[in-house]
């Protein structure tokens, strides 16, 4: 491909993506193919001889689209939202084209002061703490990870790193070996599975701190955990809290269990992954307080903030205890610059990384913190509206609270019923759910996920629901009402 026709076929690649997703709405969210499609519809070598423009773009619609999960469908419900945008996306073709691996400040400048920057002005949308941001001139300041669960695992090995140089400073331990079998973790049983797995590659020990009626993480059923663990000579160092948890959006205590790591000495990390875009709106903001207490904290622009993945946004207080523990200069990364401007490579686990602070710099300008409050504010409209709809229908019940883009419901009755609710609306294809469970309800999440979603979408995916539902409520076998144990 010459410049030419890089121009060219650049162009066309445009068009075909906003196509793409203007007319979105006409594809069905989840695919119907079988696991190995791909194989049945490509040769089993690369060619040896080039390909032809044409055939390659024509192959997106005959081989890629067809097992595309619609992500970005107004009639897509599953997980959370994941955000995309076209200022998201035009910047990073221009990120693609600089292609620089930006690890230190010198291997690109502007890939690391952009980065200071935006997370700075990130920061100050959701009023952190001014300890968390470059501009207090103290150790605090914030880093774009590739996701949440990078952000835990640095965390996670940062707290280990700080405890376990504090008790090497005793003189009780020999060796780090004698230490790390005592160390331990904590999180809710609520929190999203890549918290337990910081622990695993972490080789520490995570315990799970059962969750009040609510879904939350409460202060006294850790500070349970904590005695007890002392107790058998254990040595608490980190906790993660999550605000916005996966399966219900559920919100842990952290105005209890941050002063309680204070008092501790324990690292509180808080994992906002997908509600932290809405403590930009005054009226959530209050779901964050007690922020004050965290060492960390995290939370994806990538899922609600217009921002297409990946950018997951992680602010520090102390950037000194990160580079602590992943700090390793060997002299080809050496530059003069040193120690006067953070080199990120020390902040995360990876060497390269690639120029993600402009997409979000372009999504902050492009829309203003107004315009991302307004897709924040319609997404908890339109969960709102869904739970009204399923509150009409005395055969279903809602589940928890809404408190953000996620409504939670079931049948009433059995799990049974509902697994198979869900089993035949994603045959069914016209909407894409997935379950969750508390204790021992099964239920459905609804989550708004496409800023495309309208009222006119949450009614459509109603009336599917309804309709689907039709077959199980007929089934009297299905009578016997499972008691539900909570979310309140
Ligand atoms: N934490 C929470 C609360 C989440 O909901 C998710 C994903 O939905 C994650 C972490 C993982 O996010 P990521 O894919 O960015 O690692």
């Amino acid at each position: 491909m010459d410049p030419e026709e890089f121009r060219k076929r650049g162009k066309q690649m445009i068009d075909y993506v906003a196509d793409y997703l203007e007319n979105i709405r006409d594809r069905r969210p989840y695919p119907e193919v079988e696991p190995g499609y791909i194989k049945e519809l490509l040769p089993d070598h690369a060619p040896n001889k080039p390909d032809k423009w044409d055939d390659v773009f024509s192959d997106i619609e005959r081989v890629i689209m067809p097992g595309v999960t619609h992500w970005h469908s107004p009639q897509f419900h599953a997980y959370f939202s994941t955000g995309n945008s076209y200022p998201a996306i035009v910047a990073d073709i221009l990120s693609d084209a600089i292609g620089c691996i930006g690890f230190s400040w010198a291997s690109s400048p502007a890939c690391t002061e952009l980065e200071m920057v935006v997370m700075d002005w990130l920061g100050k949308m959701l009023d952190l703490p001014q300890d968390f941001l470059f501009c207090s001139g103290g150790k605090g300041g914030g880093v774009i990870q590739g996701t949440a669960s990078e952000a835990t695992l640095v965390a996670l090995l940062s707290a280990r790193t700080k405890m376990i140089r504090k008790l090497l400073e005793t003189g009780d331990y020999k060796d780090q070996g004698q230490i790390m079998p005592k160390l331990i973790a904590y999180c809710s049983d609520q929190s999203h599975s890549s918290v337990e797995r910081a622990g695993l590659i972490g080789c520490v020990k995570m315990r799970e701190i059962p969750a009040d009626d609510s879904g939350a993480m409460r202060g006294s059923n850790l500070k349970l955990a904590i005695e007890k663990d002392k107790s058998k000579g254990l040595v608490p160092f980190f906790v993660c809290a999550t605000l916005g948890t996966t399966p219900s959006c559920a919100f842990d205590n952290i105005l209890e269990v941050g002063p309680l790591c204070k008092e501790e000495d324990i690292w509180m990390h808080i994992d906002a992954a997908y509600a932290g875009s809405s403590f930009i709106c005054p009226e959530f903001r209050p779901m964050l307080n007690g922020i004050e207490y965290a060492m960390s904290f995290n939370f994806n622009p990538h899922k609600w903030l217009m921002v297409n993945f990946d950018c997951s946004a992680m602010w520090v207080k102390d950037s000194q205890l990160v580079s602590d523990a992943f700090n390793v200069d060997p002299l080809y990364l050496k530059h003069d610059h040193q120690g006067k401007i953070p080199d990120y490579r020390h902040w995360h686990i990876p060497l390269g990384r690639r120029f993600r602070s402009l997409k979000l710099w372009f999504v902050l300008r492009l829309f203003g913190q107004e315009g991302l409050q307004e897709n924040i504010r319609k997404d908890v409209r339109l969960a709102h509206e869904f739970k009204d709809l399923v509150k009409t229908d005395h055969n279903f019940e809602i589940i928890g609270e809404v408190k953000m883009g996620l409504a939670c419901f079931r049948l009433k009755g059995k799990n049974d019923r509902n697994e198979m609710l869900l089993k035949a609306i994603n045959e069914d294809g016209r909407i894409h759910l997935v379950p969750s469970k508390f204790r021992d309800i099964y239920f459905l999440r609804f989550a708004v996920c496409a800023s495309r979603t309208t009222s006119d979408d949450v009614k459509f995916a109603w009336k599917v629901i309804q309709e689907l539902s039709r077959k199980y409520l007929s089934d009297s076998s299905n009578e016997n009402i499972q008691n539900k144990t909570s979310l309140e």
